[in-house]
């Protein structure tokens, strides 16, 4: 027979690199206050830079507390005039400024991959797609707003100072600033230290779409920018993503005092498949549900609940789908896991996988070549997890995923309700009434059925418990940006 002539077929992709030379980026940027950029009060320039590469890409103005004074004066004195524009007029910056952000879309993505580490892939096809969806969607309900709110009479708050993490840069921004400006409120934003480009970007898609100074403020700086923001006497409203231990301490600091204020905080979500799901596509969702932008997914199903008849397959199956995952370059198109946003995160995720493996969870990491440089951690699956254990309570938000199993639907429930957050989860089962069932009886802000990670901006997403409290997105995100008149 020929059989043994025959040789198997290794085969791999070659690199392919997306360009950076069409980019257009300053070597240093101001703070964004009064629609121009302008020097910081006291001076101070930091780099950001590539967690790929730990280069430097620009320097990026520090905002201190005078800065951020500037930014609430010229804030408030631009939000009467915003607020009684006609609303179609209003909606017409929001259309102008969507587009726009589809026209720089490819730069957009490629900063915002060099910026935060994510691969290319996901800021092009997920990131900046979503945020321009964002600005589209809330275009469209600002001559609507009644409707978003029982046709009642509704008015703006006024200022908003918003702050948002390193993890979806220009996307939390763009859910942040789109309802904000459709409701008639003038906004100052603080993007995260590690990736404050796109924002930056997006000021200068501002001053391009024309939109009045002082509508949008962009506050780059620290978490003592942010702090400052907070304590502003003369602001109406929060809006914060991040995590559960800042998102307290601005609750504590807000305590007494008329502003409204909005958390969306961290998550531990439960990611639930049943012996009747559709074992392949569940690996699927499983890997998109904890690997996706390297885990760095406030709602990522990092507890994977396998029911235990299925337990050996799903997790041989998880593992060789895990084994194809390709990690590195995050400009390379072909990337499925990128660089780790800042050194000071890969030390977060080493010292919880550490705690997994002490208290006695095993640990299996996908062997892969490693850049030299930059911020890494290769796809982690720990099984034999307890619910004790350090690994299945809190939030590792990096790409390691903790296995658990049941054997009911109730225990399915119970256990992933068992936790201090309440964001999201996944169901995975063939059969719809189980879904609606479990779906009803979990408490998470957003439950996804055999499916995982799907975002729109017409649905509502926000937490339960620690996960933190308001809605953003749909017209249920137009309501923490309104007060009612009559
Ligand atoms: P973080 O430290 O809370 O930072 C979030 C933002 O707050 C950043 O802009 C940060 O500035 C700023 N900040 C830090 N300290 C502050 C303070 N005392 N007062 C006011 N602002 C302050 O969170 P992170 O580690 O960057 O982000 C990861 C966390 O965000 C995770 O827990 C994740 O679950 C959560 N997250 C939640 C959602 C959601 O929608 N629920 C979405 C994404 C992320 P600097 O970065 O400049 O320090
Ligand atoms: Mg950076």
């Amino acid at each position: 027979m020929t059989i043994e002539t025959r040789t198997s077929i290794v085969w791999d992709y070659g690199r392919a690199p997306e360009s950076t030379d069409h980019i257009r980026l300053k070597d240093r940027y101001g703070l964004f206050i009064d629609g121009e950029f302008s020097e910081p009060a006291d001076g101070t320039y930091v780099p950001t830079t590539n967690p790929a590469t730990e280069e430097p890409i620009a320097e990026v103005a520090y905002g201190g507390p005078d800065d951020v004074a500037a930014a609430v004066e010229a804030a408030r004195a631009a939000a009467p005039k915003w607020a009684a524009l006609k609303d179609l007029e209003r909606a017409k910056y929001l259309f102008r400024i969507a587009r726009l952000i589809q026209e720089h879309a490819r730069e957009l993505a490629v900063v915002e991959t060099m910026d935060g580490g994510k691969p290319l892939r996901e800021s092009r096809d997920v990131d900046i797609p979503l945020a321009a969806a964002h600005f589209f969607h809330y275009a469209g309900w600002a001559d609507k707003l009644r409707y978003g709110v029982n046709a009642r009479e509704v008015s703006p708050l006024g200022v908003v100072g918003q702050i948002v993490p390193w993890n979806f840069p220009l996307l939390m921004a763009a859910w942040k600033l789109a309802p904000a400006l459709a409701c008639g409120n003038v906004a100052i934003l603080k993007p995260a230290e590690t990736t404050p480009l796109t924002a930056l970007l997006l000021a200068e898609i501002c001053q391009e779409a024309e939109l009045p100074p002082g509508v949008v403020a962009i506050l780059t700086g620290n978490g003592d920018t942010g702090a400052a923001l907070v304590r502003e006497k003369d602001i109406n409203k929060i809006a914060f993503t991040g995590s559960t231990a800042v998102g307290r301490d601005i609750q504590a600091a807000l305590a007494g005092r008329a502003v409204g204020l909005t958390l969306e905080l961290g998550g531990k979500s439960a990611n639930i498949v049943f012996e009747d799901a559709a074992l392949d596509q569940a690996v699927e969702g499983i890997v998109n549900g904890i690997f996706f932008n390297q885990g760095h997914v406030c709602c990522a199903g990092s507890r994977l609940l396998i029911q235990e008849s299925v337990r050996d397959e799903v997790i041989a199956k998880l593992w060789q789908r895990m084994g194809r995952l390709r990690v590195g370059d995050p400009l390379d198109k072909n990337t499925d896991v990128g660089a780790i946003n800042s050194a000071e995160q890969l030390s977060r995720i080493e010292a919880l996988v550490a705690a997994g493996e002490s208290e006695g969870a095993v640990r299996q990491t996908i062997e892969c070549e490693l850049p030299e440089r930059g911020y890494w951690f290769a796809p982690t699956l720990f099984t034999d997890v307890s619910p004790a254990h350090r690994i299945a309570v809190e939030e590792i938000f990096g790409p390691v995923v903790s296995v658990l199993t049941f054997r009911t639907q109730a225990e399915a429930i119970e256990k992933a309700n068992n936790s201090r957050y309440g964001l999201a989860a996944g169901i995975w089962t063939d059969k719809g009434a189980k879904a609606f069932e479990v779906a009803s009886a979990l408490q998470a802000g957003v439950v996804w059925q055999n499916t995982y990670n799907h975002f729109d901006p017409t649905a509502a997403f926000g937490g339960y418990k620690e996960s933190g409290f308001g809605r953003e997105g749909g017209p249920a995100g137009l309501r923490p940006y309104l007060q009612v008149v009559r």
